[in-house]
């Protein structure tokens, strides 16, 4: 981006993080996830780093917390209260390393602790008696709330010891009571809380201290005010073990790593431990031990030199929509898909989103330029989640579907009950291109060597009007299509000739009857046999047949009515294409997944699943997911680049899917 165009987008940045901090911090009523506010934050640094004459005075960027604006008396910290540096990547934790070694060299300690998602709180007590709490505020004046924090239970309103000192940490709600006040607030209709962190500031930000004590707050004290000279301390972990002597809680699962390895593995623990624990985290705090070594490190005006917290992989976050591509699929519903600009999701980059039909863009006001939230939640598929609307463009407009096939220009209707655009021009392009690409797919007839582009030109050179004509196809007529070499020709009519003898599901699926996916089509091959037989079920006999609906059952009997379908299975049949079912008998009255009970290794990259995503799904599923291939295994799933395992799963003859089968078997 020119300078112009980033001292504009810093102006903008400064603008909405100002808002949302105001929104976070002082109402305690985010409007954006956090995730997102991080990486707006992460946006405006790199800029400011590129070029700081775009940091403007009062950067978010330069400031702690928000504003005190509430009634309560204000009180001056002794010391800052200050914020930590934020980090997301494996990466930016070893340049953290790195400037740590530069400073203190090789002989050092870290403390890596679970970053508790609640709000900082400051403890003072005189001669072992609790005098004043407060809230970080901006860093330097917080808001005091001793009389809030005295009504929570794991506050100590005397010490074990006659101690003076300053206690710091964090005042958390735990999930289940966070549930639980949400709930209630539901019933009385108030408006919910965003998260725990945001329930817990709530809570203590109440001017009735009755409110506070009803709602089931806990505290982890993690540092002291000082560096513990007074008390003979040297380092941070002593001084964890000292705070909890004189009758704090802290935290028990914290550790001390000797190398980057260790706080690793530490990191990956707590990723996948993280919900199993009773309170919100949002990262992992990663600290020098040792006092001297920390001075020596020293602190910017906003964060520790000595600290810095590694943040989970958002699942939410934001993004430009580039564009909003249409596309007609084989049954003429016209799809309209946002256009991103790549952004790394939960671990898989995304590009696109799929925005369903004109309806969704219009009641979530998508429009092409906007920022908005993309997110995964756990699920496979992104989504477009909701528009920044404070970041949009003036001159935005408002997105309009076509009224035109955008491949074929023939009027789009709407048919009745429906909400997508529909084209219904039998002889679209686009339409026949992707039945086409359907049928050589590989759970249809599974022809390799006839992707996208030989598809489009097998159409536009009139070598294939229909999936029949792909048995008719010559080698001295595919040789002259473009880049279509001797070898890929001969690969390609070998792949058609094999297709033959496929089982009749296959074929059943690769016509791309309507409601009739893989699965289901495997289990009407199974149950009838033969096409003939199927043709002549009627829909009481297809209903009868587990799992087949009425709806996949007229469509059938409509699917097979059409004398047009019945020409082109005659072609099929003449060419030489099997009709029946060879495969296994299926017990079709069985419930199970195709997960169910298997035995399943994964292998290679998968793009469009991260790994623990594919792994959770399965076992979901009733699949037992293991590392490493034998006879017990029942499947394996291959990504790019598989290797060795996926060699042993073919000399074991075991089943192997590619990542499009698994995404298809468990969207299923
Ligand atoms: P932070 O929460 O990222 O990190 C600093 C804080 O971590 C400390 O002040 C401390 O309170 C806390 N902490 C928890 N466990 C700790 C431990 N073991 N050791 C040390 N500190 C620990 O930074 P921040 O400045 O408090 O706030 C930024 C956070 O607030 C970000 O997560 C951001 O997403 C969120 N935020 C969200 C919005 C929004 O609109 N959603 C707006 C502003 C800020």
């Amino acid at each position: 981006m020119e300078k112009v165009q980033l001292e504009q987008r810093a102006a903008e940045l400064n603008k909405v993080l100002t808002q949302y901090g105001h929104e976070y911090y002082d109402l305690d009523a985010p409007t954006v996830p956090d995730a997102i506010y991080d990486q707006l934050m992460k946006e405006l640094i790199e800029i400011e780093e590129e070029y700081p004459d775009l940091r403007f005075p009062d950067s978010p960027t330069q400031r702690v917390g928000g504003q005190t604006l509430t009634a309560f008396e204000k009180v001056t910290h002794d010391h800052p209260m200050l914020s930590l540096g934020d980090t997301f990547s494996e990466e930016d934790v070893r340049a953290f390393d790195e400037r740590v070694r530069q400073n203190i060299g090789d002989n050092f300690r870290y403390v890596c602790e679970l970053k508790i998602d609640g709000l900082a709180i400051s403890l003072k007590y005189v001669d072992g008696v609790f005098v004043q709490g407060a809230t970080r505020g901006n860093g330097t004046i917080g808001e005091n709330i001793t009389e809030n924090l005295k009504t929570v239970r794991s506050v100590p309103l005397r010490l074990t010891k006659p101690v003076t000192l300053e206690a710091r940490g964090e005042c958390y709600m735990p999930k289940r009571s966070f549930n639980n006040l949400n709930k209630e607030r539901a019933e009385r209709e108030e408006n919910l809380f965003a998260n725990p962190r945001n329930a817990a500031a709530g809570s203590l930000r109440q001017l009735d201290p009755k409110i506070a004590a009803s709602r089931n707050l806990s505290t982890f004290m993690y540092a002291l005010g000082t560096n513990g000279e007074e008390f003979g301390l040297t380092c941070h972990s002593d001084a964890l073990d000292f705070l909890e002597e004189l009758g704090f809680r802290s935290n028990h699962e914290r550790r001390i790593c000797t190398s980057l390895d260790e706080v690793f593995a530490y990191i990956e623990e707590w990723t996948e431990k993280r919900p199993t624990l009773p309170y919100e985290i949002d990262g992992i705090v990663i600290k020098v031990d040792d006092y001297d070594q920390q001075q020596e490190l020293g602190n910017t005006v906003k964060v520790p030199r000595w600290s810095i917290a590694y943040k989970f992989p958002a699942e939410e976050v934001v993004t430009k929509v580039l564009d909003i591509d249409l596309t007609v699929g084989r049954t003429g519903v016209v799809t309209p898909t946002a256009v991103l600009e790549p952004v790394l999701v939960a671990g898989t980059t995304v590009q696109r989103a799929s925005l369903h039909n004109e309806d969704i863009i219009r009641e979530k006001d998508i429009r092409i330029g906007d920022h908005v939230i993309i997110r995964k939640a756990g699920d496979i598929i992104p989504e477009v989640k909701q528009v920044l609307f404070d970041q949009r463009a003036e001159d935005a407009a408002p997105y309009a579907m076509p009224t035109h096939c955008p491949a074929c220009d023939s009027e789009l209707v709407r048919l009745e009950d429906e909400v997508a655009l529909r084209c219904v021009n039998p002889q679209c392009f686009a339409q026949i291109a992707e039945g086409l690409a359907h049928f050589v797919s590989r759970n249809a007839m599974n022809i390799d060597g006839c992707g996208e582009k030989v598809v489009a030109q097998l159409l536009r050179e009139g070598l294939v009007k229909d999936v029949s004509d792909l048995y008719h196809l010559k080698m001295d007529e595919l040789i002259q299509l473009e880049r279509m070499g001797e070898k890929s020709a001969t690969k390609l009519i070998d792949a058609v000739e094999a297709s033959k003898a496929n089982s009749l599901e296959h074929l059943l699926f690769g016509l791309g009857i309507r409601h009739v996916g893989s699965k289901a089509a495997k289990i009407l091959a199974a149950h009838f046999e033969t096409m003939d037989a199927l043709m002549a079920a009627t829909e009481e006999q297809l209903t009868e047949v587990f799992e087949i609906g009425e709806k996949m059952a007229s469509s059938l009997v409509t699917y097979f009515a059409n004398e047009e379908v019945q020409e082109l299975l005659s072609r099929l049949r003449d060419a030489g294409i099997n009709m029946s079912y060879t495969g296994k008998k299926v017990d079709t009255s069985e419930t199970d997944s195709n997960f169910n009970g298997k035995t399943i290794v994964l292998t290679g990259k998968l793009e469009r699943l991260t790994r623990s995503e594919a792994k959770a799904k399965i076992e979901a599923l009733g699949g037992n997911v293991t590392g490493s291939v034998s006879k017990k295994t029942d499947l394996v799933i291959a990504g790019a680049e598989a290797g060795s395992k996926l060699d042993k799963a073919e000399k074991l003859g075991i089943v192997v899917w590619d990542e499009e089968r698994l995404i298809e078997e468990l969207s299923e």
